[in-house]
């Protein structure tokens, strides 16, 4: 006589859902999607993994797969050496004035999303203001741009506005407070003119 095997008891898996399995698949190429969308921009791989929370390796494989080349590794620069001269301190001001519209109140984190889009509108002010012919004025990059913003969550840099108008900002460290660099720089240039 056969050794008849007794059947497991048919169990019904309570884990597998397939609603929740397509959710979860959907949300994983909607971040494939995004971290893509943010290579294509310039962000740096580290910004991306803490943003997303992906893994570096998949962020350096998709890198690979866009430019067919590694990612550039180096460090982030500080906000201090960002800032060091007046006309980068007005560059700032620019930038965070437009990153404030889109971030609205959201000063938590910084979506890269929004990061992009004001990023995209600092770089046609500039062309608009001839910035970008000027040698004295310098463009931030957009993993620069993020390290500002970053200070501005951080409360390592306050935006200001001064009594004409003018956004600046401010260190936070700073214990004196500066005159407002356009204000500053105007009447610089009417001293020098009226001489
Ligand atoms: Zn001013």
């Amino acid at each position: 006589m056969k050794n008849k095997k007794t059947k497991t008891p048919y169990k019904k898996d309570l884990s597998y859902n397939p609603d929740k399995l397509a959710k979860s698949k959907i949300s994983r190429i909607n971040i494939q999607y995004e971290a893509i969308k943010f290579l294509k921009a310039g962000i740096k791989i580290t910004i991306i993994a803490s943003s997303l929370d992906i893994s570096l390796t998949h962020l350096r494989d998709f890198f690979r797969g866009i430019f067919s080349e590694s990612p550039k590794g180096g460090q982030m620069p500080t906000i201090e050496s960002l800032l060091s001269t007046q006309s980068r301190q007005i560059e700032a001001a620019i930038f965070l004035e437009i990153y404030i519209k889109f971030a609205q109140s959201d000063y938590k984190s910084i979506d890269l999303n929004n990061l992009i889009k004001s990023y995209n509108c600092y770089e046609e002010i500039r062309t608009v203001l001839n910035l970008d012919k000027t040698p004295k004025w310098k463009k931030f990059d957009i993993n620069e741009a993020w390290v500002i913003a970053k200070g501005l969550i951080s409360r390592r840099i306050i935006f200001r506005r001064c009594s004409s108008g003018c956004a600046y900002i401010e260190a936070s460290e700073q214990s004196t407070k500066l005159e407002c660099p356009h204000c500053k720089l105007t009447n610089t240039t009417k001293k020098k003119l009226t001489k």
